[in-house]
Parts: C-alpha cells; sequence; structure tokens
C-alpha cells in the first residue's frame, strides 16, 4: 500500500543530515535522502589505504573527534556509546608544548570518535532511512505542489517539503543555479559564513609512528594543525597516520602536487612519525569547517515552496564542535519541520 506520510527531500548525508532524517522519520515523515558521495557520512568520513606490499590501513580523514556541550546531543552520544558505535578517545589531547589546547573546551572534556571508524557512525544512523547515494542534485524546481530534484545521473525524486544540508557555499549554489531567490539581505548574511580549506594526507608507515598514546596531537599551527595515529586510536590495524595541513598551509598548496603536499607535511611530522612512509593518498577538503555560524539553527523559506536550510553553517554557540553545531542544526531543521 502506497505511504500516505509526507515525504521530505534531504540534500546531503552527512550528520546534518542523517540526524535530521531520523528524527522525521520518528515523527511520521517519510525522509529521502540523496548524496553525491561514494560514501555516506560527508565530512565523517573513513576509508582504507593499501602499500604495493599489501600491507594496509583505516583511516579517519575528515573530522577526528567531537566533543559535546548539550544535553540533546549528550542523549544521541549515550545511546551510541550503549550500542558500541561511539566510544571515549580522550579527555584531551596532547599540543605541541605538551599541555592541553584550550581555546575551545574545558580541560577533562571528553572527545568522542568512531568505535570502528567516524564513518560507522553514520552507516548506523543510516540503518533504516531511504538513501541514494552518487546522486549529485544539479536543480531543485517546484512543479505542480512538490519539490523536484533532479540529479546529475538524469534521475528525478520527489518530495513534499526540501531540507539542504551540504556547506553553505555548496547551498547557495545550488539555489543560484535552480533559480531559487532568497531574499537579499538574508542571502549576504548567509554568504558571510565562510569555511576554512583543510588538505589531509593520509601516509601508510613501515611501523609504529612515536605520537604519544591516545594518539592525536592537537599542532594548531601551520603547516600542520593535527596528526593522529588511526592504530593508537584503535581503528586501523595498520601503521596509518592522517595529517591535516593548517588553513594557510591548506589555501597556498591549493592546487600543488599531491606528490609535493605529501612530502611537504610528512617532512613536518617526521619528528612523530619516526619511520618511512609506504603509501600516501591525498584529500582536498574544499569546506572544512565554518569560520562563523549564522544566529540561527535553520532557516526556513515559504517560496516557491517549503524549504529549510541547514548544516554546520548554523547551530547555537551552546555547541561544544563543529559536529555538535551540524547535529543541533539537524534537530532543530527536523523538529520545525516535524511540527
Ligand atoms: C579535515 C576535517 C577535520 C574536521 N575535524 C573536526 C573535529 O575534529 N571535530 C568536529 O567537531 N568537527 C570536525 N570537522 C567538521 C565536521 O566534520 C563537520 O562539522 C560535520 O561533519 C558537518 O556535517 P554536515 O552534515 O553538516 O556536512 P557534510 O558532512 O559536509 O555533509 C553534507 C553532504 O552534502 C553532500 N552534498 C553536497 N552537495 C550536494 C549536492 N549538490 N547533491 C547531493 N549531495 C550533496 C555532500 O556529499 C555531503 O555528504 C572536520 C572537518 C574536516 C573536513
Amino acid at each position: 500500500m502506497a505511504s500516505e506520510a509526507p515525504v521530505c527531500l534531504i540534500i546531503g548525508g552527512g550528520i546534518t543530515g542523517l540526524i535530521a532524517a531520523v528524527t522525521l522519520q520518528q515523527q511520521g515523515i517519510q525522509p529521502l535522502i540523496l548524496d553525491k558521495g561514494y560514501g555516506l557520512g560527508g565530512r565523517l568520513a573513513s576509508r582504507r589505504l593499501q602499500a604495493p606490499s599489501g600491507s594496509e590501513g583505516q583511516f579517519d580523514y575528515g573530522a577526528q573527534q567531537f566533543t559535546v556541550g548539550t544535553p540533546s546531543f549528550q542523549t544521541w552520544v549515550d545511546d551510541w556509546l550503549r550500542q558500541g558505535i561511539v566510544k571515549v578517545w580522550s579527555t584531551g589531547f596532547a599540543n605541541i608544548m605538551g599541555g592541553v589546547r584550550s581555546s575551545d573546551r574545558p580541560p577533562g572534556m571528553a572527545s568522542y570518535c568512531g568505535v570502528v571508524s567516524q564513518r560507522a557512525i553514520a552507516q548506523h544512523l543510516a540503518q533504516t532511512l531511504d538513501v541514494h547515494p552518487r546522486q549529485k542534485v544539479i536543480r531543485l524546481d517546484w512543479q505542480d505542489g512538490q519539490w523536484v530534484a533532479h540529479t546529475e545521473t538524469g534521475q528525478r525524486f520527489a518530495g513534499d517539503l526540501a531540507l539542504l544540508t551540504p556547506p553553505l557555499p555548496q547551498t547557495l549554489d545550488l539555489l543560484a543555479s535552480s533559480g531559487i531567490a532568497v531574499p537579499e539581505p538574508l542571502r549576504l548574511r548567509l554568504a558571510a559564513i565562510t569555511y576554512t580549506r583543510c588538505i589531509a594526507v593520509l601516509a601508510l608507515l613501515a611501523q609504529e609512528s612515536a605520537i604519544p598514546a591516545p594518539g592525536g596531537l592537537d599542532l594548531d599551527g601551520e603547516p600542520l594543525q593535527w596528526i593522529a595515529s588511526n592504530f593508537k586510536k584503535g581503528v586501523s590495524s595498520g601503521y596509518g597516520v592522517t595529517l591535516h595541513g593548517g588553513p594557510e598551509f591548506s589555501q597556498q598548496y591549493w592546487q600543488a602536487e599531491n606528490d609535493a603536499i605529501a612530502a611537504h607535511l610528512i617532512a613536518a611530522a617526521q619528528p612523530w612519525l619516526n619511520t618511512p612512509e609506504i603509501a600516501h593518498h591525498v584529500h582536498r577538503w574544499k569546506y572544512s569547517q565554518p569560520r562563523q555560524r549564522f544566529s540561527k539553527p535553520f532557516v526556513w523559506l515559504d517560496h516557491p515552496g517549503p524549504l529549510v536550510l541547514a548544516g554546520d553553517g548554523f547551530g547555537p554557540a551552546a555547541a561544544a564542535s563543529a559536529l555538535e553545531g551540524a547535529v543541533l542544526s539537524g534537530l532543530a531543521a527536523a523538529t520545525a519541520i516535524a511540527f
């Protein structure tokens, strides 16, 4: 029997879209997720890398960990802890001075990560959802009282409402190419939300690195802002190290050859690697983390049809991490849609 439940098209299967989808489903709304990626999770990204010798490693190469500052997100995290989806990784990472970076977290605040991988958190959330990967939305039309999403593969997906969760610049580009007008003062405020770039180098080592337990070093500088041992983190049986270039390095080397980028960051990390690299992979994150957040957790547009914008560019100041900002935005958007 055909379902009478209203359908909400969700563009983006990152944590914002997935949390919103689970919440909508609980409220009797049918979420339909479209994502341009091969795997789910967006910036909750993990992959394997194999060396010609056959050795391999698993890498978290987007969000490394997250902190929680609100009871509403803590409820979800406690449930994930009970189900063995996440664990406490650390209560403070060493930084280059040997202390705990205090700029964005109180000492002792728990940092969580996926037990298997960061992407596994997304896969857990998606278990009961209608998700369509490899579907890049290139245009949204309001036709006969419904939203129709046209994808690069030539397919069309219809819904009664639409929720857009990509990084804000990508959302604004999609609205512009779809001819959907956003009132100019609001568009200017949304366009003012910018993101840092981050080049990630995934380096598979011959032996375990010298990164101290529990495996994360918060360098917060240039050219490196973060180094992690995926082995010490417990997500890789191979000696995979994730290196994140700082925003200035990433901007400056954006167009450089992959091998030159890898050589530069691996050399900078040498004191903590202590062993040769046997394979590497470079990933460019054009939209890594928002520099600012919009003052509200989502934006609701009524014309030409109900359209909601959410993601980590929105969200309350109470969010203790970029990822929590995304979660709170997704929860608030879904609650507004459902009620
Ligand atoms: C290198 C790096 C390190 C980070 N470290 C941390 C950290 O340590 N702690 C922390 O809290 N946060 C961290 N973050 C930020 C955190 O990952 C994000 O805040 C969070 O994952 C954002 O989730 P989201 O769902 O809002 O966006 P995304 O995860 O980006 O999801 C948006 C989705 O939309 C899809 N999409 C975009 N355009 C289209 C389209 N036209 N059609 C279909 N699909 C589309 C994308 O494929 C993507 O899957 C980091 C991010 C990066 C990149």
